[in-house]
């Protein structure tokens, strides 16, 4: 059965929780208030729904990919996050947390990112509500993603550099961490999707459902199959959680195959992981028999994490949603199957989604799909065009 909410120390049945430093305590309490009072507030919600609809441009549209269709013998249905401010559904998270941190009285703002999307999405927030913002970013990270990296030095953010670890995300979240530990009093942490301690995944849960609300006004009938990419996986929340429970309606998320389950270079963390805890959270996660956290293999970096939302893990234990994995190789044939039918360049992210909907066409003949097209692939495009060289 779907939960409204977490139990009291904020689980999803096993899986979540805060297991955070003692120092952090007061905050993750203080949030979980501010976030409790902050939602019960109609004025709270019209603030918040003017930003998304004037700022972002919510509600996002639902596009039927009919030529697409037509290919496939089924009808393929696009919500089309790609649309938003940004481009990427990234933006409604750190819309709603910018607003709460304005009514904390914080005037700071922390975030982790990977490849830059999370941290441009916060940067974009902090500079439209007025908040100093700070990124912490892995060196090697900051090499591969220098546009980005600009991107939010353009928007007013600081970007920090952490040298530590391998220089990717998993240290970037020990990084901004350590600062919140030493700042809380000032700083709200922006995590970026369903993932940490509590109340993180239940708020992030809440910031992106309205996906999943649009949906449910927007769609002439109500689809059969609803699909979605998992990363840390608050697309795939935001648009299923309005819809779990339902006996009529199958959601599936896609996570990253990589180079193929059976190379082990994958960040499939439901299909192959096993329980642990990881940023603040019981959940799946990859690991090795010592409880050590695996590095993540993914051609998106979205999706190059080794852990996943806790609610997800709920979710995968009892039923109410389907894993499954595709490889790199085949996300980018959907990739370019998209953009050549129905105009529309995908994130690689998206394109993982719509690569199942492609290899199981002849099982979903006759059914409604729709894809959570969680991001557009301008920012992929270099590194897909790389690949035919
Ligand atoms: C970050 C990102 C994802 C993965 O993050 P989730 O929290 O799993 O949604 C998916 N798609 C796009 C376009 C992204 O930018």
């Amino acid at each position: 059965m779907r939960l409204e909410k977490p139990d009291d120390r904020g689980r999803f049945g096993v899986f979540g929780g805060s297991f955070a430093p003692e120092t952090l305590m007061p905050a993750l309490s203080e949030l979980e208030e501010a976030f409790i009072d902050a939602w019960a507030d109609p004025s709270f919600h019209v603030e918040l729904d003017e930003l998304l609809m004037s700022y972002v441009g919510r509600p996002t549209p639902v596009f039927h990919a009919k030529r697409l269709s037509e290919e496939l013998g089924f009808e393929l249905w696009l919500k089309r996050e790609d649309l938003a401010h940004t481009g990427a559904h990234k933006i409604n998270n750190t819309i709603a947390q910018g607003l709460l941190t304005k009514r904390m009285g914080k005037p700071r703002v922390i975030a982790e990112t990977g490849a830059g999307q999370h941290g441009v999405a916060t940067a974009t927030a902090c500079a439209l509500l007025d908040l100093e913002c700070v990124v912490y970013m892995g060196q090697k990270d900051i090499e591969r993603q220098a546009l980005n990296v600009y991107r939010m030095e353009l928007l007013g953010a600081e970007v920090v550099p952490v040298v530590a670890g391998a220089g990717t995300l998993k240290d970037a979240v020990s990084a901004a961490l350590r600062d919140w530990v030493a700042s809380v009093e000032t700083t709200h942490y922006i995590i970026g999707s369903v993932v940490g301690p509590h109340p993180f995944p239940w708020m992030v849960r809440e910031f992106q459902k309205v996906i999943g609300e649009e949906l449910k006004v927007q769609m002439p009938t109500p689809p059969d199959v609803i699909v979605a990419p998992v990363g840390g996986g608050s697309n795939a929340m935001g648009i299923f959680y309005p819809y779990v429970g339902d006996p009529d309606i199958s959601l599936v998320g896609v996570e990253a195959g990589g180079l193929g389950i059976a190379t082990g270079k994958h960040g499939a963390s439901l299909g192959e992981g096993s329980p642990g805890v990881m940023h603040g959270a019981m959940t799946y996660m990859l690991q090795d028999e010592f409880g050590q956290v695996l590095e993540a293999h993914s051609i998106s970096a979205g999706l190059d994490y080794p852990g996943v939302g806790p609610e997800h893990s709920y979710f995968k234990d009892s039923g109410l949603v389907t894993y499954e994995s595709v490889t790199d190789d085949e996300s980018v044939v959907a990739f370019h199957r998209l953009a050549v039918t129905e105009g529309i360049i995908p994130a690689l992210e998206s394109a993982h989604g719509l690569a199942w909907i492609i290899r199981e066409a002849s099982r979903l003949a006759g059914r409604t799909v729709v894809l959570n097209l969680s991001g557009r692939g301008d920012k992929d495009v270099q590194q897909v065009a790389a690949l035919d060289e």
